[in-house]
């Protein structure tokens, strides 16, 4: 079996989760985590590559959380897509630092911050070599930036999602409680939805699925292994829709 992923893409999308922005702090973002994460964003750049992120706010701000504690869940939900543009102020500036060109695009109109997110604008920006980072998620209360990220990849005609974690692919059971979990090298969607593995949530999974967007899951905390693993070095988890196999 042929798996449909490109080993050498042309166009991809990054998700960084808002957790991935920590480090070593316990709330919002940790400057030496964000310089590592766009310094490989930057060598991927470099290698010819086009790169759009979408970025979540999971580090700052979560509308459920907020709901469970009292919060109206879309005031919330707004609180959590502004937590997504602050985090894409301080990317853009560390981009600007490292002498990347970028520009946000926001599913939110904050016109002083950022440009609203027009679809055929940001293919023509990232056709011109800069790295667009799509704040706001969808604009809407209920949804996730895994959505986000689904969507903008298969609007932006990307050939892969990449999702960055804190650990090395997909595995059969949580790695971190399991020494002995296994490791994926590739599966299909549907596998993922039988073996009941919590890849993304399933508005996104059904997205990618449906228009067969493939996606790698790897480790964003391992420097380098961006390039790494979209050169076919690294080590991750390839998802694809089950008809992407050719017999
Ligand atoms: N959010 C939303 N609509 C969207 C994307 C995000 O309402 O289209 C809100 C939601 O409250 C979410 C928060 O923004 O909890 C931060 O996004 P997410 O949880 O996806 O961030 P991540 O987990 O990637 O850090």
């Amino acid at each position: 079996m042929i798996s449909s992923i490109k080993i050498n893409p042309k166009r991809v999308l990054l998700k960084i989760s808002g957790e991935a922005l920590l480090g070593d702090v316990h709330y919002g973002i940790d400057p030496k985590v964000a310089n590592t994460i766009i310094q490989d964003v930057a060598n991927v750049v470099k290698a010819g590559i086009e790169v759009c992120l979408v970025i979540g706010g999971g580090n700052i701000f979560r509308g459920m959380t907020a709901s469970a504690r009292g919060i109206d869940r879309v005031h919330g939900d707004y609180a959590g897509m502004l937590a997504t543009v602050i985090n894409a102020v301080v990317l853009h500036n560390v981009f600007e630092d490292h002498s990347i060109k970028s520009c946000i695009m926001s599913a939110i109109e904050i016109p002083q911050i950022a440009e609203n997110y027009v679809r055929d604008r940001a293919i023509g920006y990232i056709k011109q070599g800069r790295v667009i980072i799509f704040a706001g998620g969808i604009g809407n209360p209920y949804f996730t930036t895994d959505t986000a990220a689904a969507l903008r990849a298969i609007e932006m005609k990307c050939d892969l999602m990449l999702k960055g974690t804190q650990v090395d692919g997909v595995y059969d059971s949580d790695p971190k409680k399991n020494p002995n979990a296994k490791r994926y090298d590739e599966i299909t969607y549907s596998e993922a939805l039988i073996n009941g593995l919590s890849i993304m949530d399933a508005t996104a999974f059904s997205l990618a699925q449906d228009n067969h967007l493939p996606m790698i899951v790897f480790n964003m905390h391992k420097e380098g292994n961006f390039e790494k693993v979209l050169l076919g070095n690294g080590v991750c988890t390839k998802v694809i829709a089950s008809d992407s196999y050719q017999k």
